[in-house]
């Protein structure tokens, strides 16, 4: 493990000289708000809580760091799942909470350039006066600097992609104090090394991203959804791969088992069955392909023998059911009080999704352990959500996630489909990657010699 410097008074004042005063802190209410995410993970605390207002603030304050060998984490709003942004090694905690601003709105381009610390709801808020929006989703109001670091996907990944998917140009502050560019607003580049998608998901190891140009797309005009209830996991997770398959293009596929639909009934009045629940979205630019559309889901979720199907071109209805789904979370935490949740992500293709949700339900099942399915089905990706309370409901949690991880990668999947490795899944890396692993190695070296960004993450043991 590096032997890092603290951070002593002098460099507490040398920050004030390169930030201004008023953007570091040393109060403990900024010292606890950035010490944990919203996982599992235990707190951890930074030395100095900072937060810059400029990509030539944030270079120098890591030319300041590397100098001195102190570690820096970036903190976007600290929603991530895996201890990301935990600061496990103390040093400099750097929040991007004041470069929070849109750069330009390039409409005639479908692109936007912004600042790492705006959060993706705020900016399509903003957008939605361009009637354009920026896809990936995830059910927080992630930053899209913390989207970008961790490659988030979510709800809308299955039609537009994930953040990778959607972002062509970025500013990066590297470890020695360099300010680069990467990638291009052109939206065909073949010139050279794919820096940018070095940076993107390598969760703020390797450089901090302090400006991206994100791709948007058109706010659809007409939007369906669809709610279908199935007697069996199986049978909805065959209608998953089969509405896949159908080339129908759905912009959301959603799985959620019988007991997470029973809570969002009993709690939140929404009118589900107990049975495992399909949420579907379809977009269309004219209203007879949406109808035309939902006649084929219909179909395919007779076929498969569906209890109850209902869709809807309401916008009201529309939103309410989404609610249910975007809220899902909250809603679970609040239906079980005292209790802390354990939400572990993986991704397998598509066909061995069946074979993965029937091996999360043989082992929960094995094994006793309350546990919660709710996926991104449509792109291979499930979430199981353990409710603890005790060392041993916690211990439990955690020998299934390992299981489940292993078996994903046997099913030719990975280890998180969108919360990244942070420190939960550093661990099954090797398993993941084995030599390419060495190669990941080789990379950090290069560009972060000292080891000074967000230490403790990705690789195991280090
Ligand atoms: C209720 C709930 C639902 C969620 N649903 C989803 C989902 O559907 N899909 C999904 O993908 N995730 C989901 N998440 C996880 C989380 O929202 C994502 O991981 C998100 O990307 C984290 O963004 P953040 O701004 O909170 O970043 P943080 O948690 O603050 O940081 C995440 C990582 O990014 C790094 N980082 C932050 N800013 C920068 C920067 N400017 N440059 C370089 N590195 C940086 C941090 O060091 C850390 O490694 C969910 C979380 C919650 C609480």
């Amino acid at each position: 493990m590096n032997a890092y410097h603290p951070v002593t008074p002098d460099i507490i004042e040398a920050l004030r000289g390169i930030l201004g005063a008023d953007a570091v802190s040393v109060a403990q209410a900024d010292i606890d708000l950035h010490a944990r995410d919203q996982s599992h993970h235990p707190a951890h605390p930074a030395e100095v809580v900072i937060f810059p207002t400029t990509a030539e603030g944030v270079a120098a304050t890591l030319k300041l760091a590397n100098a001195h060998c102190i570690p820096v984490t970036p903190w976007g709003v600290g929603t991530g799942l895996e201890g990301n942004a935990i600061p496990v090694r103390g040093g400099i905690l750097m929040s991007f909470e004041k470069m929070n601003k849109i750069v330009a709105v390039h409409a005639d381009d479908f692109q936007v350039t912004v600042q790492p610390g705006i959060g993706h709801k705020d900016l399509n808020a903003e957008l939605a006066r361009f009637g354009l929006f920026f896809p990936p989703d995830p059910g927080a109001n992630a930053t899209v600097g913390g989207m970008l670091a961790n490659n988030a996907a979510g709800i809308r990944t299955v039609k537009y992609g994930a953040s990778k998917d959607n972002v062509l140009k970025m500013q990066v502050a590297l470890a020695d104090g360099r300010l680069i560019s990467v990638g291009s607003r052109s939206v065909k580049q073949a010139s050279g090394y794919d820096l940018l998608h070095l940076f993107v998901g390598s969760e703020g190891t390797l450089g901090i991203i302090t400006e991206a140009t994100l791709k948007l797309v058109p706010v659809p005009m007409h939007m369906s959804a669809v709610v279908a209830h199935f007697s069996t996991v199986t049978a909805a997770v065959e209608t998953v791969v089969a509405v896949r398959g159908s080339g129908l293009d759905p912009a959301a596929l959603e799985l959620i088992d019988a007991a997470h639909a029973k809570m969002l009934r009993e709690t939140e009045g929404v009118p589900l069955k107990d049975y495992p629940t399909l949420f579907m979205e379809f977009h269309a630019a004219l209203p007879e392909t949406l109808e035309a559309g939902l006649k084929s889901v219909r179909e395919i979720c007779e076929e498969l023998g569906v209890i109850e199907f209902r869709a809807t071109t309401d916008t009201a209805e529309r939103k309410r059911l989404w609610h249910a789904r975007h809220h899902s979370y909250e809603i679970m935490v609040r239906s079980h009080p005292g209790k802390q949740f354990f939400i572990m992500d993986v991704a397998v293709p598509i066909s061995a999704y069946p074979d993965l949700i029937s091996f999360v339900e043989t082992v929960t099942a094995r094994d006793g352990a309350t546990a919660y399915m709710i996926g991104h089905a449509g792109d291979g990706n499930i979430h199981v959500e353990f409710p603890y309370d005790t060392p041993e409901s916690f211990e439990r949690a955690m020998k299934l996630n390992g299981e489940i991880v292993m078996q994903a990668l046997k099913l030719g999947g990975t280890a998180t489909g969108e919360h990244g490795v942070g420190l939960g899944k550093a661990k099954y890396m090797p398993y993941e990657h084995g030599e390419s692993l060495d190669v990941m190695r080789a990379i950090k070296a290069t560009l972060d010699p000292n080891g000074i960004l967000n230490p403790g993450k990705v690789f195991p043991n280090e």
